[in-house]
């Protein structure tokens, strides 16, 4: 019997857990001897694949050279590798470079860099707004920015107000109109947004046009516009970052998952200079306060660093184009079978609704489905009566055919 407390695991169902013992490309090998299709990244992290050649080479370097070191004060090369690969690859306008070890840190940080903006530039601004249905994390402060429901129900007591808008649907009219009127009556610090896709609010999508409208008005109203790209980066949408596609540039950029490749824990959040301006003085009550025991580990670091050179040296761009076009042609696939609804794709990601009576996230759809998806060893992760396929961009197609077939097959066994 296990002592381990799983994440995101309900122990009272006792669901089979099973032992991974290696991993390769697109795949998944169990202790007792099963092949399972990585269909969802291990969790949308895996870019190119698991135990990429050049990522692994570059973990057991440096593993060899320094494991780990203090970063306040202090640097080292993998960090001024990853800091200068992010400066050659991102928006110029985005000129520094915060490390942190998750998505939900680089989440708190750009919030703490928002409103440490404001208050060192005396606007009298503090407010936060956000869109419905977000996901920013699992922390109380990135709960707050999120939507609230039975996740985060029993931790409301901590969490602090925000404002919300409405997702954007149609032309996202709705949206810009409420986004104008927060705008100018709470006059808040920052927007936080996820660009294009909402992962955890059950891979909804929005247009490139909603996106750089909000951008447009969030900067009219000098309210900063914080992306979290911690999913959507990386080239998950089909571009290197999704505010790509909108011609947009965040004041503050959260990056993390693929930021390894998917191999290593380690975060950014990036900044353009008037916000680390704000905060750069002789005065030392106007340092960033952030750290943790682990910024900036070297090995993460170096495993970045990788990442960053197989951005620069290899396909990657063309290698994603070739997986969303077959992305798109399963979802058309699948969107001809019976109970299938909102058939979607952007760039690597595909999802399809199953229609049922009795939604959310809580439905036995969501569980029937994942057993039939592990007893067919394929990986997937409903959330809700939402099939999402999000895998890592090395899926050739034998593996790609697989994951729809069991689709299929988990399909017509539940309706
Ligand atoms: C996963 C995710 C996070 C949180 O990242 P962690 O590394 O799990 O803390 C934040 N924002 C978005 C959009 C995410 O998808």
């Amino acid at each position: 019997m296990s002592a381990i407390w799983h994440p995101f695991t309900q122990h009272g169902l006792n669901e089979p857990i099973p032992l991974v013992d290696r991993a390769d490309g697109a795949a998944l090998y169990t202790r007792d001897g099963r092949r399972v299709i990585d269909a969802v990244s291990s969790w949308w992290v895996t870019t190119h694949g698991h135990n990429h050649p050049r990522i692994v080479a570059a973990i057991c370097d440096q593993a060899q050279r320094l494991d780990q070191v203090i970063f306040a004060g202090w640097t080292h090369a993998p960090a001024e590798a990853v800091a200068q690969g992010l400066r050659a690859l991102m928006p110029a306008e985005l000129t520094r470079v915060f490390f942190s070890d998750s998505g939900s840190t680089a989440v708190e940080v750009a919030l703490k860099m928002a409103l440490g903006y404001h208050a060192h530039t005396e606007t009298g601004r503090t407010g936060i707004l956000v869109m419905e249905h977000s996901y920013h994390g699992d922390t109380i402060g990135t709960m707050s920015v999120g939507a609230r429901g039975v996740f985060n129900a029993a931790y409301d007591p901590l969490l602090f107000d925000v404002g919300t808008i409405p997702f954007p649907t149609g032309d996202g009219v709705a949206t810009l109109e409420a986004l104008e009127r927060a705008c100018k009556a709470v006059r808040p610090a920052a927007f936080i947004a996820e660009p294009l896709v909402l992962g955890a609010g059950g891979m909804l999508f929005y247009p490139p046009a909603v996106l750089r409208r909000m951008a447009e008005i969030c900067r009219a109203h000098d309210v900063l516009f914080i992306a979290d790209e911690v999913m959507t980066g990386w080239g998950r949408t089909g571009t290197l970052l999704a505010c790509e596609q909108a011609g947009v540039v965040p004041d503050i950029l959260c990056l993390a998952k693929g930021l390894t490749g998917g191999s290593m824990p380690l975060a950014v959040t990036m900044a353009t200079e008037p916000i680390y301006a704000a905060h750069c003085s002789t005065d030392r009550a106007k340092t960033f306060f952030h750290s943790s025991s682990f910024t900036a580990n070297p090995i993460a670091c170096a495993a970045a660093a990788a990442n960053l050179e197989i951005w620069r040296d290899e396909p990657v761009l063309s290698r994603i184009a070739t997986l969303a076009v077959r992305q798109a042609a399963m979802v058309e696939r699948l969107a001809r079978l019976p109970g299938v609804a909102n058939a979607r794709t952007c760039g690597t990601i595909a999802a399809i609704d199953v229609v049922v009576r009795d939604g959310g996230y809580l439905s036995t759809l969501g569980p029937r489905l994942l057993a039939l998806f592990r007893e067919n060893d394929v990986l997937l992760r409903p959330l809700g009566n939402t099939i999402y396929v999000m895998p890592p961009y090395c899926l050739d197609e034998a593996d790609h055919a697989r994951i729809e077939a069991v689709i299929g097959l988990a399909l017509s066994a539940v309706l």
